[in-house]
């Protein structure tokens, strides 16, 4: 029943086919491909067939790429796809309209249909920003129709990504999520024989709390759930200063940590911390736009990169700021090198952790995350058409997609080699009725939370 729903709600999405970029420049974020001033890139059936200058592609539909640099989709490790219509709801400067009272407030009202529009709006925020994968990391999961409704919208939007499920908003602390319904989407969505891009993984609360004791029971539960499943964890951790940034050692203690956890944030993490987190493989996801906006503190970039731990961009939530890779890694490099006062990090490092780091920490490294032949073609064609980017030939590709490119810049993003987004409008996803769905949603929302009263 399931699969029929996958074709079902698949069935807009435009067939892969076959074409070739001709004469783009190629950031292929690979060693032995590497990077080409002038060459074509050619995709048949999803999948890169070749790159190079001049390939002979007969029958393959032709894209001009000319003025333009093509490189591998960006890939977002950690986004909460389900709260992005709070978009306008969240403010900074009255501290009921906070993120976590309005979260507290409106998580609890969702319905499946709500979860719905929030997806597809995030995901078509996501296209036009040049992501092909998202990290649906989905804390509110109050029933099981609830869970599908994401699922369904996640594959329906046709970007990569993982859905971790997660909580209900609310749950008492020591009570585990719903791991007979995990086990039920797993069978259920997640067989050998999947027709989509979604992984399944889980997200967990953990020990970062003021009273880790209280959740120990369920989140030992939770791992011991999650590994015999063979899904990978994902958990906020170090977000705060002193006691409640006991959250890594004590998970180290507990010998939770490994390659198939992904850490989130770890602003106020140890020297100690970094050493665990480097010596058991765990990964860390950072979200420098949020990280700065609520005063959370500065993300230890060079800290960890230098402990050997894997570090990978995140969104974390559109309810406070835009699903902008772009200015995500422009953040990075700029604070780090103002941080430390250094110039040690740059702009290829941190496209490679929007990119191929992003694919290592999702596991999918081996199929996505760089372009060269027999992987998936998940790419991107920024063109320099626009007077936000310099139309000379460059030298330095990867300093001027970070330091001064934006989503408008995005002509072209294909995921799967299905392009879904061509002359800067996107091709599957009706942007209009997305709006007006997420619009429907968050009225009703609001009506439901008392907050249109007197309006
Ligand atoms: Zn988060």
């Amino acid at each position: 029943m399931t699969q029929d729903k996958v074709a079902a709600v698949q069935a807009h999405l435009p067939p892969r086919g076959e074409f070739v970029i001709r004469d783009a420049a190629i950031i292929s974020m690979d060693a032995v491909v590497g990077d080409h001033a002038q060459a074509d890139i050619h995709v048949r059936d999803g999948q890169i067939i070749a790159v190079g200058p001049r390939l002979a592609a007969p029958g393959a539909e032709a894209i001009d790429g000319t003025r333009s640099v093509v490189l591998p989709g960006f890939i977002d490790t950690h986004w909460h796809l389900w709260n992005g219509l709070f978009r306008g709801l969240v403010s900074y400067y009255k501290p009921e309209l906070g993120y976590f009272p309005m979260k507290a407030l409106l998580g609890k009202l969702y319905r499946a249909d709500d979860i719905h529009w929030a997806v597809q709006r995030g995901l078509a925020e996501a296209l036009n920003s040049g992501m092909t994968t998202v990290h649906n990391w989905a804390h509110n999961i109050p029933s099981p129709a609830h869970a599908d409704a994401n699922i369904a919208s996640h594959i329906e939007a046709g970007v990569r990504g993982r859905f971790s499920y997660g909580w209900a908003e609310g749950q008492p602390e020591g009570q585990p999520l719903d791991l007979a319904d995990l086990e039920r989407v797993q069978r259920e969505w997640f067989g050998t024989d999947r027709a989509h891009l979604l992984d399944l993984g889980i997200c967990v609360r953990g020990p970062e709390t003021r009273t880790p004791e209280l959740r120990r029971t369920a989140y030992l539960e939770e791992f011991r759930t999650a590994r015999r499943l063979g899904l990978p964890i994902t958990m906020h951790a170090a977000q705060m200063r002193a006691a409640q940034s006991q959250a890594i050692r004590l998970m180290a203690e507990d010998g939770l940590l490994g390659p198939d956890v992904q850490l989130v944030h770890c602003i106020h993490a140890s020297a100690e911390d970094r050493r665990l987190m480097a010596e058991t493989g765990t990964h860390l996801s950072i979200s420098p736009l949020i990280e700065m906006q609520v005063g959370m503190g500065f993300p230890q970039t060079g800290e960890m990169l230098e402990a050997g731990v894997l570090v990978t961009l995140s969104t974390d939530t559109v309810a406070a700021a835009g699903a902008n890779m772009f200015a995500i890694m422009k953040m990075t490099l700029d604070v780090e090198r103002g941080r430390t006062e250094s110039t040690t990090l740059s702009a290829r490092r941190v496209l490679e952790m929007a990119t191929i780091d992003g694919a290592r920490d999702l596991g999918i490294d081996g199929h996505v995350g760089s372009l060269v032949p027999g992987k998936r073609a998940d790419l991107i064609m920024v063109k320099f058409d626009r007077a936000s980017l310099s139309t000379l030939p460059q030298a330095d590709w990867a300093s001027l997609l970070v330091h001064h490119a934006q989503p408008a810049n995005v002509d072209t993003v294909v995921v799967d080699g299905r392009v879904l987004k061509r002359h800067g409008a996107l091709t599957a996803i009706d942007e209009a009725a997305v709006i007006a769905g997420a619009e429907k949603a968050v009225r009703g929302l609001m009506q439901r939370g008392g907050l249109l009263a007197g309006h």
